[in-house]
């Protein structure tokens, strides 16, 4: 026998396994949809390579999925003609989890199965779901281009290690050999496992085959003959790519389902927006806003963009050219008619083309959001309380859609005096008071901190909204826009607050006796700060505080202030 060598897992990939196996048992059948999603990728990773390199087809060239059943032995077996994977990748792939932030995602797990379930689905399972039916898994793969001795047997019985040693493969891609566990065997059975094809897998670009047995000879109920039927491998998925397809043709659960195939995210995702544009550029966008923020969405080396298809044919995952950066949460693809099969990240960095694709799908994303605000205000907020902060990056980054973006943002007002940021800029307009012309907010180091703020007194008198901002983003958010709807924002933290003609003549009038009587105590006190200010003014905007400091108008605000200090500015 070959050498063999053992391996230990992961840490993480223990944990992982431990939680899949004690938090996934309501949800078993979709090891399959895992296993089937993966050799799609094989395929498609394979259908990339030869482009330039044809021969790695070894003539070859029908890319499939193969599952079978051995009923006596209690195995499934999931055979792909695709990618395969050398020795270090397996070693890599099947041992270690790849992502950023892993270990982050494991300390945050509670214990609680329940709970512990529901992270999961954010983190994804992948191949190791494989353990949740089998306690034993066999991984037979040769990768595309190498010698069917260099091929590699990875076996795991899903506790703490596996084995890998070199086989003989003469079939090019990965073979996966489950071995059921004791009370798992309702799954070594060809109907049930066709059944989970349908309702997991039947997007799947390549064709899902399964073996259908041979029919003997037999009579019909008049003494005919009936012809023998020899064993045949059967599809038994659509087998098109599901975004080529007419949308009314696409059921809701098969828009899931391949959001799932390419997310590799666990849950359903809240929206999507499928669209073929012809005419100058042609392409198909579908573009899917998941319903949880990824547990490494501040990751800045987080991976994110679109898979990219050119006339069909996979090129790359997280093609980050087509999505601004604070649109990172959009999971989907693109498939344009008019790159070239042959296109790289570098040509796609400076290209014509690539600029209208994110123009389209930038305004694509835009108008789905303001769609599922104005239908479903429930969603909207579900969407907001994850996704709202990385979409306040927008106004900064994308000139263009500035007020489509700022009449996306929600708030949190002295309206409701709630914490949740509900209100709309459009609410806001229509709450303005009579000569209101301008947008008030406050921003400060917490929602607390901005809705104690002594410059709120006089527009709480005065019954005149305000909105309160107190995320760390905000002041960044607040410094690129300037106004919405004609309307312009403006902070009352600044010096010269004119609250123009909210402001009556009486009142005018009782300031400027008000301001007579303590004639003088500028002037100390003035003095007595020396240069620590710039100004003293008089202010009637304090109802309750005596004094309070304010930002010069032209200058930046405190928070920004204490913003650049803190970057030891
Ligand atoms: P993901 O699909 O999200 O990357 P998985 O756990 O499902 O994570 O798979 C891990 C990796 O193992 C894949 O990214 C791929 O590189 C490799 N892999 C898994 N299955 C196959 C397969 N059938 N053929 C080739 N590579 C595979
Ligand atoms: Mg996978």
């Amino acid at each position: 026998a070959a050498h063999k060598e053992t391996h230990g897992f992961q840490t993480e990939v223990k944990q992982l396994l431990h939680l899949m196996i004690h938090s996934l048992y309501s949800n078993k059948e979709i090891f399959l949809r895992e296993l089937v999603s993966n050799a799609a990728d094989a395929a498609d990773k394979l259908r990339f390579r030869a482009l330039e390199d044809g021969s790695l087809y070894e003539n070859d060239g029908d890319l499939a999925v193969k599952i079978s059943v051995d009923k006596e032995a209690s195995t499934v077996t999931i055979a792909d003609n695709g990618i395969g994977m050398t020795r270090d990748e397996v070693i890599a792939n099947l041992g270690t989890i790849a992502k950023s932030g892993t270990k982050d995602f494991f300390s945050k797990l509670s214990g609680d199965n329940a709970k512990d379930s529901q992270l999961i689905g954010q983190f994804g399972v992948g191949f190791y779901s494989a353990f949740i039916v089998a306690d034993k898994v066999t991984v037979r793969t040769r990768a595309a281009g190498t010698d069917a001795a260099e091929a590699i047997e990875w076996v795991s019985e899903g506790e703490g290690e596996f084995t890998i040693a070199e086989i003989n493969k003469p079939t090019r891609g990965t073979e996966i050999v489950l071995h059921l566990r004791e009370d798992e065997k309702e799954f070594a059975d060809a109907w049930r496992l066709r059944s989970i094809i349908s309702k997991y897998s039947d997007h799947i670009s390549i064709p899902v085959q399964m073996w259908k047995d041979e029919v003997p000879e037999s009579e019909g109920p008049d003494g005919e003959k009936i012809e023998a039927q020899p064993g045949e491998w059967e599809v038994v998925n659509k087998a098109t790519a599901l975004w080529t397809r007419e949308k009314s043709d696409i059921s809701d659960e098969e828009y899931n389902e391949f959001y799932k195939h390419i997310s590799h995210d666990f849950t359903d995702p809240l929206a999507w927006a499928h669209n073929k544009v012809e005419g100058k550029t042609e392409y198909t966008s579908l573009l899917y806003i998941p319903s949880k923020a990824p547990f490494d969405m501040w990751n800045r080396d987080q991976n994110h963009g679109l898979k990219l298809y050119v006339q069909r044919v996979f090129i790359m995952d997280d093609a980050e050219q087509f999505m601004p950066t604070y649109l990172r949460f959009v999971k989907g693809l693109l498939d344009s008619n008019d790159l070239p099969l042959n296109v790289s990240r570098e040509i796609l960095q400076d290209n014509k083309i690539t600029q209208t694709l994110r123009q389209g799908c930038t305004k694509r994303v835009l108008q789905m959001l303001e769609k599922m605000a104005k239908n479903d205000a429930e969603k909207y907020q579900s969407f907001w309380n994850e996704f709202g902060n990385v979409l306040k990056e927008g106004p900064a980054e994308d000139f263009s859609n500035r007020e489509k973006i700022a009449g996306l943002l929600r708030f949190s007002s002295t309206h409701a005096d709630s914490d949740a940021q509900t209100v709309s800029l459009a609410d806001y307009i229509e709450r303005m008071k009579e000569g209101q012309d301008k947008i008030y907010y406050v921003t400060a180091d917490s929602l607390q901190a901005a809705k104690s703020s002594p410059h709120l007194e006089i527009f709480r008198k005065k019954g005149i909204e305000v909105l309160l901002m107190g995320e760390r983003i905000d002041e960044w958010l607040m410094s690129h826009l300037t106004e919405f709807s004609e309307k312009q924002f403006v902070s009352i933290a600044k010096a010269n607050l004119d609250l123009g003609d909210l402001e009556d003549e009486e009142s005018k009038k009782a300031k400027e006796e008000a301001e007579k009587e303590v004639e003088g105590l500028l002037e100390r006190a003035k003095t007595a700060l020396g240069d620590k200010v710039g100004e003293v003014k008089f202010t009637h905007r304090l109802t309750d505080s005596p004094a309070c400091i304010v930002a010069d108008d032209n200058g930046m605000t405190t928070q920004m202030m204490k913003l650049m200090q803190a970057a030891g500015q």
